[in-house]
């Protein structure tokens, strides 16, 4: 089959759909795969890398032809343009807030398999758990950076030194962000306490890290945030919104300069007085407590980024390639979750009734 990979074109976007290690495992395995110029620069891979790999290096016209494109980010409208029936695009797309993207790829006529509604046989999203990941380890990293006194932080180093005690690190939200929050901050030498609604998280998160990491139920959030140098949101209610945990009164009971890392921004932040920023400015002070929102925070480490997906991504791409998408998805039922849009019908419950459209 023809795999096409292009050059993101979403703002600040320096991930690519797959890395040469992969591309090469699909050339292999008897396919032939086109690379736009200069798509992986972003994240640190060369043309001549794709080429060594066994990939054809193509302009974009060429690459939008193949019969299966794999990328990362939901198309743009430009893209959408180019897609055609019988064509198969695999990538994030996040339907259910986007109508125009909806309607583009509904008039299209393509194929397109959603990353963020596969399921694996526990009915967990596997290829949204890597950035889940990632921005999980970030927010320590972050979080800590923010702590400067001359970002308007407290001016606490996280791990303390001999003789000073260490960051007071809570963790709101046990899930994939929040365990590799505490693993990072644990690391980093912090005082680290985690907070889960879910009692059976929790007994499983002490299992996981022994007496190292204190876990707390959500009745003791009030107590805890007022012992904290850094909060991190993490907490999810699958297709909702974020809860406001910590609403704006409460900001006056926190200790000045307290950081306040929002990761569940892209469900609208489970803190009341939190905002969308980006990476070039990534903090702001309301009451002197100092908030970080970035919504993309897994594109500050591109490369990173690229081979975690990568590795989730390609036995998905393998099964696509080797059957065709309509054998790959009767094969494999999780991989069939991802199916949200098909020759100008929809197949995804959510999208259909955010938007009110028939499945
Ligand atoms: P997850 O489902 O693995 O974990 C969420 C956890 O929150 C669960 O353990 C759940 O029990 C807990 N929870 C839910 N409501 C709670 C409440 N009221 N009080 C205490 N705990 C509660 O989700 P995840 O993969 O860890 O993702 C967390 C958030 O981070 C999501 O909103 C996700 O979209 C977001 N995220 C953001 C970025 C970014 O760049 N900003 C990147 C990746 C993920």
């Amino acid at each position: 089959m023809q795999i096409g990979i292009p050059k993101e074109i979403k703002t600040q976007e320096n991930r690519v759909g797959l890395t040469p290690q992969a591309v090469a495992q699909l050339v292999r395995t008897g396919h032939q795969v086109l690379v736009e110029t200069g798509a992986g620069v972003g994240s640190g891979y060369v043309d001549a890398e794709y080429q060594r790999a066994g990939a054809q290096i193509a302009a974009v016209d060429a690459v939008w032809q193949s019969a299966l494109v794999i990328k990362v980010k939901e198309p743009q409208p430009v893209e959408i343009a180019r897609l055609k029936p019988g064509q198969t695009l695999f990538c994030y797309l996040h339907l259910a807030p986007d109508l125009p993207q909806t309607d583009g790829l509904l008039a299209s006529g393509c194929t397109a398999i959603a990353f963020e509604t596969v399921e694996d046989a526990e009915g967990r999203l596997p290829l949204l758990a890597p950035m889940s990941e990632v921005a999980g380890c970030l927010a320590p990293q972050v979080g800590a950076s923010a702590l400067h006194a001359w970002r308007g932080g407290r001016g606490v180093l996280l791990g303390g030194v001999p003789g000073v005690a260490p960051a007071d690190v809570l963790v709101l939200g046990g899930g994939v962000v929040g365990t590799h929050a505490a693993k990072v901050a644990l690391g980093m030498g912090a005082d680290v306490t985690l907070l889960d609604r879910d009692l059976n998280r929790l007994k499983a998160l002490d299992a996981q890290f022994g007496g190292r990491l204190k876990t707390a139920h959500a009745g003791m959030l009030h107590s805890l945030i007022r012992e904290s140098d850094m909060i991190i949101g993490a907490v999810l209610v699958h297709g909702a919104k974020a809860p406001h945990l910590i609403k704006r009164e409460d900001l006056a009971t926190l200790r000045p300069g307290c950081v306040l890392v929002d990761v569940a921004i892209d469900q609208g932040g489970c803190f009341e007085t939190s905002q969308a920023t980006t990476h070039e400015d990534p903090t702001y002070l309301v009451d002197g407590v100092v908030h970080y929102c970035v919504a993309n925070m897994p594109g500050a480490v591109s490369r990173t980024s690229t081979q975690a997906l990568t590795a989730a991504v390609l036995p998905y791409a393998q099964k696509l390639a080797d059957q065709g998408w309509i054998a790959a998805l009767e094969a494999d039922p999780g991989l069939a979750m991802g199916l949200n849009v098909h020759a100008g019908g929809l197949y995804e419950p959510s999208v259909a009734e955010a938007q009110g459209k028939p499945l």
